[in-house]
Order: structure tokens, then C-alpha cells, then sequence
């Protein structure tokens, strides 16, 4: 059976009348990256707050790596956290090689030898004495979590720490993370209002939207639910429309001359339908639905939208 190093049951945060988290439930298996998705003001970050002991619950529990929230023992579990919650913990007047070593002293760390390899797993290797506020925001990131990972935790709390990056540093923060899991075995929550951001390297998600979890899925489950979609080019959607409502085709105009088919039909019998029609076929390409329009569906589902 999988081990779950996080178990979430029933969590409750309230900020005087408002219900900030409500019945929080979740599983964080060991070993996974746990994507946490939800929009600004889901209640990510007091989740993550909770979790790392920066905040209170107001009911419910949860326990990491067995321990009980309620357990004293909790205290010395949480030592096998590493977190960047919000902006991370880091000295601006102080080198990279100084923060991270300010935290093994913290740690009561006694021995350095492996900075270096910790600087080197976060790609900030060859900044010697340049002081971090002199850093880009990647390299702060990344520095933040070199910080995070000092004293080699076992999970690791990531609250978005892709936001505001350029493509290239969403690219190098990626394979960091990955790295960091599969060579560490780290388990990793991390946090994101953008769910392909998050989909190249999570295995398993949770869709958080004002304070309640919507769904959790693995990210093999995630890719079967998205739907498949088969995009056709037409001479006029229009005169098409009626062919597909006749037959039971689910599909979604795009505009005047592209169309979106979920059911599953050949391509053959596509082109029968538009010849049923007198339109002409252009062409047919694959196109899935996206990961963001599938979470936008689970909200507004949520509201009642859909
Ligand atoms: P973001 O990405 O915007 O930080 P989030 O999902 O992390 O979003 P939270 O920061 O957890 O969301 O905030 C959830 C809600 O709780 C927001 O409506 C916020 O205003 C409210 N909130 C957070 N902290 C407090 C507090 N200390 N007092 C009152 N309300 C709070």
C-alpha cells in the first residue's frame, strides 16, 4: 500500500467569520510531488502555513510521517520539514554560500563540507561573494530552497515558487525539483495558481478553491480525464452543426471555421458528416483540452456555473 507522508483529515481554518480552509482532506504519498492548485485566495498558502506549524488550525488534524498534529512529537518531525512559505527566509547583505551556511548553524550543523553541493544542486555554484539582493528573483528562489534543504529534509513545502519567473528560470526551477526528488527521494508540495506549470513534474494534484478541496487525482488520472478532442478546419461550422446535433456528437464551436469533437468517432465518418452537411473538410488535427480549461470546468462546476 502507498505510504502517505502527509494526512490531512478534516482540516478547518477560520479568520474570525471567514472560512478560510473548510474539511480539508488530503494524502501526500511519500515520495511524490504534490501539486497544490487552487486561484489567488484559495487558502494555499494557510495550508501550507498550518502544515509547517507557522499557524494554527482551527479544527481538524492532520500528522506527518505518522505523528499526530496533537503529539509533541510533532515538533522534532517538523525538523524533517523544509519550507519556503511566501517570500523565502533569505539575508539580502549575505553571499549564498553565507545564508545557507547561517542555516546549518541554525540547524546546529556542525560541519560545511556539503554546501557546495547543495549550492551546485540549486545552480547558484558560481556567485561567490555576490550578495543576495543582488540576485535575480530565480536565484533568490533557488536559493530559498537551498535553505530549505539544509539538514536534508524529508519533505519539502514549496508555496508557489515559480510565480513571477521567466520561462527559462520555470524551466531550471523544473528540473531542480525534479533532480531534488529523484536523487534526495524528497517529497515535495509545491503550490501554484497555474496548473501546466505544474504538470511537467507533479505526480499527483489537489484543486483547492475557496477553501475546499474540489478534487485529488494522480497525474495519470489527470491525463485520462482531460478530454480528448479532435479539432476539425471546415468551410462553415455552421451548416455542420445541425449534422452533429443529430448524431449525438459533443462539440464545441470555435469560430466560423474550427470545431471541436469529444466524442469518439473515426476520421472517416467526420468527413461523412461535413460531406452530410455540404461542407468541406480543411483539416483534422488532434487537440486535447487543456490542463487550465479542465481546473476553470471543476470551478465553475463548483459555482454552479456549468
Ligand atoms: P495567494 O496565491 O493569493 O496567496 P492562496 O491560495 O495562498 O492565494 P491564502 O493566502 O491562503 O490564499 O489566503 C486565503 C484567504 O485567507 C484569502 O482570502 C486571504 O485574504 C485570507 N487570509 C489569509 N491570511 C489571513 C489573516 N491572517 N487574516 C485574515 N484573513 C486572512
Amino acid at each position: 500500500m502507498e505510504e502517505n507522508v502527509l494526512e490531512i483529515k478534516k482540516l478547518c481554518k477560520d479568520y474570525g467569520k471567514s472560512h478560510i480552509l473548510k474539511n480539508v482532506d488530503l494524502s501526500v504519498p511519500k515520495g511524490s510531488i504534490f501539486g497544490l492548485v487552487g486561484r489567488n485566495g484559495a487558502g494555499k498558502t494557510t495550508l501550507m502555513r498550518i502544515l509547517t506549524g507557522l499557524s494554527e488550525a482551527t479544527s481538524g488534524t492532520y500528522s506527518i510521517a505518522g505523528i499526530e498534529s496533537s503529539d509533541r512529537k510533532i515538533l522534532s518531525v517538523r525538523r524533517r520539514m523544509g519550507s519556503t512559505i511566501e517570500s523565502p527566509a533569505i539575508f539580502r547583505n549575505l553571499s549564498a554560500y553565507d545564508n545557507v551556511k547561517l542555516q546549518y548553524i541554525n540547524l546546529g550543523m556542525t560541519s560545511y563540507d556539503s554546501i557546495p553541493a547543495l549550492l551546485e544542486l540549486v545552480d547558484l555554484q558560481n556567485t561567490g561573494k555576490k550578495k543576495a539582493g543582488k540576485f535575480s528573483l530565480g536565484m533568490r528562489q533557488r536559493l530559498g530552497i537551498a535553505v530549505a534543504l539544509c539538514g536534508n529534509p524529508d519533505i519539502l513545502i514549496l508555496d508557489e515558487p515559480i510565480n513571477g519567473l521567466d520561462p527559462q528560470g520555470i524551466i531550471q526551477m523544473r528540473e531542480i525539483l525534479l533532480r531534488i526528488n529523484s536523487e534526495r527521494h524528497t517529497t515535495i508540495m509545491i503550490s501554484s495558481h497555474i496548473l501546466e506549470e505544474l504538470s511537467k513534474l507533479a505526480t499527483h494534484y489537489a484543486f483547492l478553491e475557496k477553501g475546499e478541496i474540489l478534487q485529488t487525482l494522480s497525474s495519470e488520472e489527470l491525463l485520462n480525464k482531460v478530454r480528448k478532442a479532435s479539432r476539425l478546419r471546415v468551410s462553415s461550422t455552421e451548416q455542420l452543426c445541425p449534422v452533429f446535433d443529430r448524431n449525438e456528437i459533443e462539440y464545441k464551436v470555435g469560430d466560423q471555421e474550427t470545431i471541436d469533437i469529444f466524442t469518439e468517432v473515426t476520421a472517416s465518418k467526420l468527413v461523412a458528416f461535413a460531406n452530410e452537411a455540404g461542407v468541406e473538410v480543411i483539416t483534422i488535427t488532434e487537440n486535447n483540452e487543456s490542463l487550465e480549461s479542465y481546473f476553470m470546468n471543476l470551478v465553475a462546476k463548483k459555482d454552479g456555473i456549468l
